[in-house]
């Protein structure tokens, strides 16, 4: 498996839906076809969720208690560039169009069927393949470019310096263990006792420092490394 295939199972959704019903199908269809599935049931839960769980694409209910879906997309939309599939009650061509417009990537009108669903999904991740930049807080990791910036000022990397960005990027905030990463950097454990990837943490860490990017990678000691977004 490469980092940049999207397999279901490194997928997370984010799921806004008020309805219990139909968060709770949708939870059971996207599980089974092994997506990890995030329920907020208003769109401020939501927000806080996209924060929270860094999801790569977000299914939003459009006729929300506390906030008008449209809204929200917007708001999605700033927090950083993940396709939105818009759950619609109305069949209104105008409203759609509206949507559309408004920053979401597709739409499905109520009521439909989950595994038209499930194909809009993998359309939105397909699309995001090879030209996808992954954002955490001020860090940018353009995994098509192969390349990272921070506030817009590009860091220079190794190949092997990147491959760890990128595989960390992959799921922000999710410890990989030294294994895991030898495993996928270098295709094979390394000899026990080797400080390979200690050095290149500790070298990316410091290209981060110098552009003022801190607190982005944390060691859990014993465990492994995580990157994540910097707190405060
Ligand atoms: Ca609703």
């Amino acid at each position: 498996m490469t980092a940049q295939s999207q397999h279901a199972s490194n997928v997370n959704i984010l799921l806004i839906e008020d309805d219990p019903e139909i968060a709770q199908l949708l939870k059971v269809e996207l599980g089974d076809a092994g997506y990890t599935v995030e329920w907020a049931s208003s769109g401020m839960e939501g927000l806080v969720s996209l924060r929270e769980k860094s999801p790569q694409l977000v299914i939003l209910d459009l006729g929300l208690p506390d906030m008008d879906g449209a809204e929200v997309a917007r708001r999605i939309k700033q927090h950083g560039d993940l396709p939105i599939i818009v759950l619609t009650a109305t069949d209104a061509v105008e409203r759609k169009v509206q949507l559309l417009l408004g920053g979401a990537d597709d739409y499905l009108t109520k009521p439909f069927h989950p595994a038209e669903l499930l194909a809009r999904i993998q359309v939105q991740l397909r699309k995001g393949e090879g030209g996808e930049v992954r954002r955490i807080g001020e860090l940018e990791v353009d995994v098509g470019a192969r390349r990272l910036r921070h506030k817009g000022v590009e860091i220079q990397l190794s190949p092997k310096e990147f491959a760890l960005m990128e595989l960390l990027s992959s799921r922000p905030g999710r410890v990989f263990s030294r294994d895991e990463i030898e495993r996928h950097i270098w295709g094979q454990p390394l000899k026990s006792g080797s400080n390979v990837v200690d050095v290149h943490i500790a070298n990316l860490r410091s290209k981060l420092r110098d552009v003022g990017a801190y607190g982005y990678l944390r060691t859990v000691r014993g465990v492994g490394y995580a990157l994540r977004q910097p707190k405060g």
